[in-house]
């Protein structure tokens, strides 16, 4: 049973709520979220909601038809994020545990770690206590295995997900993990569950080799139960079925039924699902597109030599080539790849002992395109600000009131936003980041309004032009202008307007409540838009591998000019990615030329093709350096 709780109930109310639902005999768990709270009732005892329906500050008392409750969605609708320091798992992001299957020795755990880290993996993974179905087998190496663990982290900055097998071990692997993982073996392990939910660590539920999903999730409710522990995540390794010809199946139907059923984060390990290191590409990358939240990889330094599970582990560069799979396929389905060289460090206050600003600016109201491309760079906890004009994002940016700003530079569909160039050049600004964003726009409404009433659309001339083709189908529809594709869908909604529709996010329907007529509007789905992350100033300190250079300047208006300056690139075998021009502001027919090139500032070819670019230009600004998306 849950009982909702009234918007704005005091505490005390709050406090003789719960107290009621003890003297019945039962547990309150309470659970907060943005659209609703609840008290979770749990217990065994079978109540009758009259009992709390007259309670001041309920809203409405429910049965939950499941019988895993605190699990379930009915009781808790928003996706549960689970956070460990600055990596979370759940939400927009696509996260990555890798690592050995047994912690072997010193030697080969801290290689992988170094290798993993490198290549941007938040999470090392590796067994120290070890369930083998031979007795003779290796068993793992126990506590020392653990200490290991605890080394790469200090070495690395990764958190550890490692086993534990028993409940007498909880504690001491809970001592050295960030994430205690239940194998396949001890899914139906209750003793270890009860263990688990008296812990405040998150716990990586695998699912167990013939369970089912309601089975699974009733053992991730024993996690749950106490209220004391609420994050769980879900494994999926492969279940046994009648096929021989993998070491397990992949059950790739439970991710969606997991989503619907649940708010927990699911992973998947196409390492065990599969046992064969030729499987396990394709199997994350089917999982990543069927809604995944991240991926579980086995690799070792030498798999051949491996002392366990030698046969489905990757070798680094098959771990490097799977993660660029990954990085395109996440975008697909609204998310991205969670590496950490991608995220500069935290922004310095303007001046001394003023706080550090944290905020990220955007152009629009929420729910805007950029600010779903500011969550998917940032993470869900990002701090948001809407800003009115591009020009604010980066007025913001500089005066130091906001960490960071993230602007469209070009679109798929629409090509690029000229203004935002000019700004980069007008600004005291650096680019610190990149990402791509695939854009689905949808035709938003008042919710009683049909197709056939519709005699006006709201739209941003961006969002307009990627929906040109759907647009044409209606000729009769009269476009009016509006330069926010999330503000378009607050203006129908506040001045009522039944005629109209706006295109714009699904975020921005559900942030405004209102509804969808048509999902997924825009010309091409190949309608991709290239946001940059723009700072003061260049980070410091953090390892953000940084491969790509956006530099601008301008030529003498006479033959050849141009030609110079990009020989300067082709001799030192200096790669352009994009060469954009771009008038003049105040001269009219002189050109600037916006310049990307693949590389560091700070390698010798690029350092040295700007330093001789110099000679050849009449202004230049580098405009940032930065680790491409
Ligand atoms: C492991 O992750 O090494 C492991 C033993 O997995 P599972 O419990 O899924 O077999
Ligand atoms: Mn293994």
């Amino acid at each position: 049973m849950i009982i909702v709780l009234q918007q704005g109930l005091s505490e005390d109310q709050l406090m003789s709520i719960e107290d009621h639902v003890k003297k019945a005999g039962a547990s309150p768990v309470l659970i907060e979220g943005k659209e609703r709270s609840v008290v979770a009732v749990i217990g065994a005892a079978k109540l009758e909601t009259a009992l709390f329906e007259q309670l001041p500050g309920v809203a409405q008392v429910m049965r939950v038809s499941k019988p895993y409750k605190l699990a379930s969605r009915e009781v808790k609708h928003e996706d549960t994020v689970v956070r460990i320091g600055d990596v979370a798992i759940g939400g927009e992001q696509v996260v990555v545990m890798a690592g050995p299957c047994s912690v072997e020795n010193r030697k080969m755990l801290l290689e992988s770690a170094q290798k993993l880290s490198a290549l941007g993996v938040t999470i090392l993974r590796g067994g120290a206590y070890k369930p083998r179905t031979s007795p003779y087998a290796f068993q793992g190496m126990g506590e020392d295995g653990l200490k290991l663990l605890e080394e790469a982290r200090e070495l690395t900055g990764m958190k550890i997900v490692t086993e534990v097998m028993a409940p007498d071990k909880v504690e001491i692997v809970a001592k050295y993990a960030d994430i205690l993982q239940i194998g396949a073996r001890n899914m139906q392990n209750f003793d270890l569950l009860k263990e688990c939910a008296e812990i405040r660590k998150p716990v990586l539920l695998k699912r167990g080799l013939s369970a089912t999903i309601e089975e699974w999730l009733q053992s991730a409710e024993y996690i749950l139960s106490t209220g004391k522990n609420r994050d769980v995540i879900l494994c999926e390794r492969g279940i046994r079925t009648f096929e021989t010809s993998t070491r397990n199946t992949m059950d790739l139907n439970c991710i969606p039924v997991l989503h619907e059923r649940t708010h927990l984060p699911v992973i998947v390990d196409p390492s065990h699902g599969t046992g064969v290191r030729g499987y396990v590409a394709p199997l994350a990358m089917a999982a990543i597109a069927a809604g995944a939240d991240g991926v579980m990889l086995e690799c070792h330094p030498e798999p051949e030599k491996a002392l366990s599970d030698g046969p489905q582990s990757l070798t680094f560069d098959m771990v490097e080539r799977l993660l660029r799979d990954l990085e395109a396929i996440a975008p697909v389905v609204g998310k991205r790849l969670a590496l950490s060289h991608r995220i500069p460090a935290p922004v310095r206050p303007m001046r001394k002992g003023q706080p550090a600003p944290e905020a990220v600016a955007f152009q629009g109201e929420h729910g805007a395109f950029s600010e779903k491309a500011a969550r998917q760079f940032f993470g869900d906890k990002a701090k948001t600000s809407p800003s009115g004009a591009f020009r604010d994002v980066f007025q913001k940016v500089a005066a130091g009131e906001v960490a960071h700003g993230i602007v469209p530079v070009e679109n798929t569909l629409g090509g690029s936003i000229h203004q935002n160039y000019d700004l980069l050049v007008e600004f005291d600004v650096q680019i610190v980041g990149e990402t791509k964003l695939r854009v689905v726009h949808n035709l938003i409404a008042n919710r009683t309004t049909k197709l056939s009433d519709i005699r006006r659309i709201y739209a941003h001339p961006q969002a307009a032009a990627q929906c040109e083709r759907f647009l044409r189908k209606h000729p009769t529809w009269s476009v009016l202008q509006v330069y926010d594709t999330a503000g378009s869908v607050k203006m129908i909604k506040e001045e009522k307007a039944m005629d109209a529709a706006a295109i714009a996010s699904s975020a921005a329907a559900k942030h405004f409540d209102m509804e969808i007529l048509k999902e997924g509007i825009e010309s091409d789905p190949q309608n991709y838009t290239r946001f940059i992350v723009i700072a003061r100033e260049a980070p410091k300190g953090k390892a953000v591998r940084v491969d790509k250079v956006s530099v601008v300047y301008a030529t003498e208006n006479k033959p050849g000019a141009l030609f110079r300056t990009l020989e300067v690139f082709a001799r030192r075998g200096v790669n352009l990615c994009r060469l954009e021009s771009r008038p003049i502001p105040g001269k009219p027919f002189e050109y600037l030329f916006y310049v990307d090139l693949t590389g560091d500032v700070h390698d010798k070819n690029v350092a040295g093709a700007l330093k001789e670019l110099k000679e050849h230009v009449t202004s230049v600004k580098v405009l940032g350096s930065y680790p491409s998306a």
